[in-house]
């Protein structure tokens, strides 16, 4: 009794700044997020209460220093004020891109970013951050200082093991993922450095004029297009397209984004797994070949394939400041306006990909007003606290979706010689044996959506290609086909295209 009385001020006083930064740091990370039922909100509270405890632990930490207290807390505070007003105000979380962004932007972009308001946000945390300092310095004895230091890195400790969720989204939140960022970013960097061998080093100059596009899609389910049979009218655009060609039966080896991705872009087969990890992917190829690459994204970077979006000569990141722990909305139609820039420059040759954040959980958050074309939606962030019509009809909204952003991306090439190649990185569940999401092992998700679309022009310079294509659109292809067809897509002549892979090469 006699240890707690004597800690009790210094207890009262960690309680009071933890309740100010819950407040000021923590609650700006939540207060959006889509729950309705009671479970969820309950969640919700929970993960609040969580990472307000982090913080609680964090500032235990700090505190019982007074000198270490004094250099923490105002840097903190400062800190949080910026990354929660960003939150609040713009939806935007700090992600390695934005480092990325910060570290390169020039003063004009940095400047036009501050506000009144987030000057008098972070000026009155600075102000509170002071008077907390003081009043630690003057009125706060800590006795036993190493005692609770020891006490602190036991608590931090445990409560990053509990779970991994809870680490997870700990990790999304502030503080802890300006210091997650930081890593992923310097992680990245040190990717991108890594040496890659490029597997056919020659310059083939075989077309003059040539757009060509990957599309990788993501989380899409062949059977939930209508081009494949699906009962449903998911694509109202591309059902009309006549130079269109569903390859209706793909395999995916891997079942999420990170293994998926290198294994399309690279040679990487089912023998030679390793060739996505050392290899470099068609896109040097096609540099060499003499063409304008550029990878225009609507996701974030991940360690096993940023090395390919630095094979490339332009690099954009439409949303930087979005995670999927960030519920608001970001489309991919607006991956057209850069690509719209890019096409202004007439360039003769383009290569360009596209990473799609298509139809990624949450799923509304993707989904275009015109393309809600099925209801009721889900309403909760929570996947099971939703009906399974709900999920289903916000799933199929995000095909809508698709089908617009293809057919809007379609138009723009009409007239120009040119193919498309949109191929998902893989399937979705859709509560098959109670399951949902992508990642786990289920059959559904094995199958991702493959669309082959090229211009009047191309199909005049390459008919046998065409032909070859239609022909082959009912054959089972593994994803593995992509890095080999793309190259003859282009018609880059290079000896280490396997014909048995090529959909451009006649197998029947
Ligand atoms: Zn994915």
């Amino acid at each position: 009794m006699k240890v707690l009385s004597r800690i009790k001020p210094f207890l009262f006083f960690l309680l009071c700044c933890t309740a100010w930064s819950a407040v000021c740091f923590v609650l700006p990370f939540f207060i959006d997020n889509p729950v309705e039922s009671f479970n969820g909100i309950l969640l919700l509270v929970g993960y609040c209460i969580a990472v307000s405890f982090g913080i609680f632990v964090l500032l235990y930490l700090a505190a019982a220093n007074r000198y270490v207290f004094a250099l923490f807390f105002p840097i903190f505070c400062v800190l949080g004020a910026v990354v929660a007003y960003f939150r609040y105000a713009f939806k935007a979380t700090i992600t390695p891109m934005i480092i990325d962004a910060s570290l390169h932007n020039d003063f004009q972009t940095t400047y036009e970013l501050i506000t009144v308001p987030l000057v008098l946000f972070v000026l009155l945390n600075l102000i509170v951050s002071i008077v907390a300092v003081s009043y630690r310095w003057r009125k706060i004895t800590v006795k036993n200082a190493w005692l609770h230091i020891f006490i602190a890195m036991a608590m931090l400790l445990l409560l990053f093991n509990v779970s991994s969720r809870l680490k997870s989204s700990l990790m999304q939140r502030y503080p802890f993922n300006v210091y997650e960022s930081f890593m992923i970013y310097r992680e990245l960097q040190q990717k991108i450095a890594e040496d890659r061998i490029c597997p056919d080093m020659q310059h083939y100059n075989r077309t003059d004029s040539l757009k060509v596009v990957l599309v990788m899609g993501e989380s899409l389910r062949a059977d939930h297009l209508s081009l494949n049979g699906y009962s449903r009218q998911t694509m109202p655009y591309l059902s009309q397209q006549t130079n269109l060609v569903s390859l209706s039966d793909v395999y995916s080896e891997y079942t999420y984004t990170n293994r998926s991705v290198p294994h399309i872009l690279t040679r990487a087969d089912s023998i030679t797994e390793n060739l996505a990890f050392n290899e470099t992917s068609f896109i040097t190829i096609f540099n060499n070949a003499g063409f304008q690459s550029a990878w225009i994204s609507c996701q974030d970077p991940a360690y096993s394939y940023v090395a390919f979006t630095a094979e490339c000569d332009t690099l954009i990141y439409t949303h930087p400041e979005k995670s999927v722990y960030v519920y608001s909305d970001w489309f991919d139609n607006e991956m057209l306006t850069p690509f719209d820039s890019l096409s202004l420059k007439g360039t003769p040759r383009q290569l360009t990909v596209f990473h799609m954040i298509g139809s990624h959980w949450y799923y509304n958050n993707h989904v275009l007003t015109e393309c809600e074309r099925f209801k009721p939606v889900t309403t909760n962030r929570t996947v099971t606290a939703n009906t399974a019509e709900a999920i289903i009809n916000s799933y199929d909204n995000t095909v809508v979706t698709a089908d617009l952003f293809l057919h809007q991306l379609f138009c723009r090439l009409e007239q120009e010689k040119a193919i498309v190649i949109f191929l998902s990185d893989h399937g979705e569940i859709l509560g098959e044996n109670g399951q949902w999401l992508h990642a786990s092992d289920n059959e559904v998700v094995r199958h991702p959506a493959c669309l082959v679309w090229y211009s009047n022009a191309y199909k005049t310079t390459y008919p046998q290609k065409v032909a070859a294509l239609k022909q082959n659109a009912t054959l089972h292809y593994r994803t593995d086909f992509l890095f080999h067809s793309i190259l003859s897509a282009a018609n880059i002549p290079s000896p280490i295209i396997d014909d048995n892979l090529n959909i451009f090469s006649c197998h029947k």
